[in-house]
């Protein structure tokens, strides 16, 4: 193949939608990323307006080169020292995942399972913490994506603070759709991504920092077993003016203006078309028959559902892809071959694309229903 040109309608739980100007701003010149101050400062003010969707005037906030899991990686390698116990709270997919993630530096988990299909059980929860609650940190994800979840961060980190737990949260899926506060609810370190909400390429991870988690990481006994993702290398890159290593200087203008894309239209309504397009899917698939995998806690940036019976999930996505030119994703671990998943995200949560997304929903659920 000579040319790569993909031409469906990106409806996926990410990668999203890329608009026209962040596609045109990778094709700008740029300078030394490593020698040029002006490159540090755009980087830095890139930074700070992401402060906007993290809601942290104390954090602080990097980019780095890589898709989202070098953001986990990062914030297990940098935290867990060999024996450290950790808790891993787990209802869904990537909230479970963290486990393998942690035991590579060697840490002792232990899991805290909730229900798949509703946000943690709080109460649950403190009862356990009231048993034991001698853990260096937790992890928790915002919107668990392969099953459309949205967790209840805010007193979930409240409560794991009270007891002196570091808390990482993966808000890969949510940020920038969601509000999210990090000062306010506690998070130590809070990790994203440029595909998902934000709209820009696939690529970039974006990790923000509390004192605590900086404290934590300095105070260890022993170097952090990575070069990669030794988060210590970012803290003082304005000090010394030089990057851990070479910036992916396109990826990150083009994300910039991804960044400005959603800032202009303010926040609020950015959120507010989120949970729009989040109850227009639910309305409208509850009408053709499918069945929704949660119970509760519908993420405003991904819906997960079952077909209507006799139709597998396999062949909903690809007779939408062959007669509609619209892709939708399947979903992962035990949800792989009956859930279909719809992205809202960022520039995808637009009532044209949504609209026209499930009206070929319909007809492909009516043909293969009249097959
Ligand atoms: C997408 C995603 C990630 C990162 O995965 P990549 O696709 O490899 O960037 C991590 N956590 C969640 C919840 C996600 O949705």
């Amino acid at each position: 193949m000579l040319f790569y040109r993909p031409n469906y309608l990106m409806m996926t739980a990410g990668p999203t939608t890329v608009s026209g100007n962040v596609l045109h701003a990778r094709s700008k010149v740029f300078g030394n990323p490593d020698l040029d101050s002006d490159f540090l400062s755009y980087y830095r003010f890139v930074c700070h307006r992401l402060s906007n969707f993290l809601g942290t005037e104390k954090s602080k906030i990097i980019i780095m080169n890589g898709e989202g899991m070098l953001g986990l990686d990062s914030a297990c390698a940098s935290l867990t020292e060999k024996d450290d116990r950790v808790l891993v709270i787990s209802n869904g997919f990537f909230g479970e995942g963290f486990k393998e993630l942690i035991e590579v530096y060697g840490g002792d988990v232990t899991v805290f399972e909730s229900s798949w299909k509703k946000s943690v059980d709080l109460e649950a929860l403190t009862t356990f913490l009231e048993k034991d609650s001698n853990f260096k940190y937790a992890t928790l994800v915002h919107c668990d994506t392969p099953s459309g979840l949205l967790n209840n961060i805010g007193p979930i980190c409240k409560l794991l603070k009270s007891k002196g737990i570091l808390t990482v949260v993966d808000t890969v899926a949510a940020l920038g759709g969601v509000d999210f506060r990090m000062d306010e609810w506690g998070v130590d370190i809070a990790l994203s991504a440029s595909q998902k909400v934000f709209s820009a390429a696939p690529g970039l991870t974006l990790v923000a920092v509390s004192d605590a988690a900086w404290k934590a990481m300095e105070n260890r006994a022993t170097p952090i077993q990575s070069f990669y993702c030794n988060l210590l290398l970012w803290k003082n890159i304005e000090e010394k003016k030089v990057f851990p290593y070479t910036m992916p200087a396109s990826d990150i203008i083009s994300f910039g203006t991804a960044v400005d894309n959603l800032l202009s239209e303010t926040l609020y309504r950015v959120f507010d078309r989120h949970e729009e397009m989040r109850d227009l899917c639910i309305e409208r698939l509850k009408s053709f028959g499918c069945s929704l995998y949660l119970e509760s806690d519908f993420s405003p940036t991904v819906t997960a559902f079952l077909p209507p019976k006799g139709i597998t999930a396999a062949e909903l996505i690809n007779h939408l892809r062959e007669n509609y030119n619209i892709l939708l994703s399947g979903s992962y671990g035990p949800l792989s071959d009956t859930v279909v998943r719809i992205g809202h995200m960022g520039e995808n949560a637009r009532e044209d694309r949504i609209r026209f997304t499930l009206d070929c929903l319909e007809k492909t659920i009516f043909e293969l229903k009249n097959r």
